[in-house]
């Protein structure tokens, strides 16, 4: 199957930076290889839409994986980051913009009351972990199958196959020691966490989770799933982390926190807090915050850490989010969701979309998923034939069946439309696909 023929020029800048970059890319969805063709090389972003090398527009319902709330080039993110820029780039000081970044942060979510800041959601995963075992003295750490933290060594075992798995490495170059203090387990299921802190009494330091995962598609929650974590971790002396560097200011003013109100012992944040830039954090309970240092001697440190021009930028996209923009997404989200599913099932194909505010996925099955393993039961090879589709018609989709879709304040009826329109040929695609010559 080739689909080069719609970009010349991208599939150039591929072949270009295939000789330099491994796999022609800097992070690894970025290529295509699920979904195959060229990878779009992306020269500049208004609002709703991304412009490719070749000239052509697209809506994007990936806003940079999640970062861009407000669309691209909003003006005034753009204009607090001129007034940064024109101050200097990078000080390795303390800086006043820091600070207001902090206070925002810890203004909104009520269970941070103190943040440090850092530059990437796995730094800040990596963090918030070593931070759990130092304040601890506990060396297991559990995490869920399906779950992305980032590339943290530890958290890279996600091998669970349904069953409480000790870590086998997801890839090489993690060891069994880095991974062998990581307990990996379903997704939605309290029975497990409950028997693996009875298999491991006193070992276990935290549990890590997604506040709603959006790395196996969106597969939210179930009632009382964080809540129940949250108990079963304080009942056990471990902390409960939660990783809200997808939801994080996304979801609601407060992230998921302020959709499910239960309250961490540690949180992550990441995205939308750097208004696109290498901005994130991690923080939580004053306490916890304490044994870090310089106050306390877990070690945690970065050259780049509160970078005056990503914090403006952060700080500049969180004023800008009322509730008035949340309003806003959470609309668009719903009506493209709406007009997805219109244009699946008049083409009879089986699909759920999920939702986790305004997050949302659609999985290629009409069964609830509520954990990795249901998420790979889908017939994800329906969604190369949508996927392609879409982009032949102008509309940028996360390249993979398993990512969750993001949209912006800015996705106006314009926009909302050519999604609409693009559709129908999208949802025959889907329909007509079988599977063969699709790549793994
Ligand atoms: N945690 C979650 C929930 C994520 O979705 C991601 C990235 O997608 C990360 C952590 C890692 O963040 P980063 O890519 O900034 O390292």
């Amino acid at each position: 199957m080739s689909y080069s023929y719609e970009a010349p020029v991208s599939q150039a800048l591929f072949d270009r930076a295939s000789v330099v970059t491994p796999g022609g890319v800097n992070s690894p969805v970025r290529a295509f290889r699920a979904v195959g063709g060229t990878p779009r090389f992306m020269v500049s972003g208004d609002g709703p839409y991304l412009t490719d090398a070749d000239g052509r527009e697209y809506v994007d319902l990936v806003c940079s994986w999640g970062p861009m709330i407000l669309g691209h080039a909003r003006p005034e993110v753009i204009e607090a980051v001129q007034a940064a820029v024109a101050r200097g780039t990078s000080f390795g000081t303390p800086g006043e913009g820091e600070v207001a970044l902090a206070e925002e942060i810890v203004g909104r979510v009520a269970p941070v009351e103190q943040v440090r800041l850092v530059s990437s959601g796995t730094e800040a995963t990596m963090s918030a972990i070593r931070l759990a075992r130092g304040f601890t003295g506990r060396a297991k750490i559990v995490k869920f199958a399906g779950c992305y933290h980032g590339h943290v060594d530890a958290l890279l075992a996600a091998a669970g196959s349904g069953v409480a798995t000790f870590g086998l490495p997801d890839t090489p170059g993690v060891t069994g020691a880095q991974a062998g203090d990581t307990v990996v387990l379903p997704y939605n299921d309290l029975q497990a966490v409950r028997d693996a802190f009875a298999a491991h009494p006193g070992e276990i330091a935290c549990v890590i989770t997604e506040a709603s995962p959006g790395n196996m598609g969106v597969v939210p929650p179930r009632e009382g799933f964080n809540a129940g974590l949250k108990e079963l971790c304080a009942a056990n002396g471990a902390l409960y982390i939660s990783d809200e560097v997808m939801t994080g200011f996304r979801t609601s003013k407060a992230g998921w926190y302020g959709i499910d109100g239960v309250a961490p012992d540690l949180m992550t944040f990441g995205k939308v807090m750097g208004g696109g830039f290498p901005a994130a954090a991690f923080g939580g309970r004053a306490d916890v915050m304490a044994h870090l240092a310089p106050a306390g001697p877990v070690y945690q440190a970065g050259t780049l850490s509160g970078n005056p021009v990503a914090t403006a930028a952060g700080l500049a996209q969180l004023r800008l989010l009322d509730d008035a923009a949340y309003a806003k997404v959470d609309a668009v989200s719903a009506e493209i969701r709406g007009l997805v599913s219109d244009a699946l099932g008049k083409e009879g194909v089986a699909h759920r979309v999920q939702t986790a505010g305004n997050m949302f996925s659609v999985f290629f099955t009409s069964d609830e998923v509520r954990d990795y393993e249901d998420a790979k039961r889908q017939e994800a090879f329906r969604f190369t034939g949508f996927f392609h589709s879409m982009l032949a018609d102008g509309v940028y989709l996360p390249p993979s069946a398993f990512e969750s879709w993001f949209v912006s304040t800015a996705h106006d009826d314009r926009a909302i439309e050519r999604v609409a329109a693009a559709l129908p040929a999208a949802a025959r695609a889907a329909a007509e696909a079988t599977g063969e010559g699709v790549r793994a």
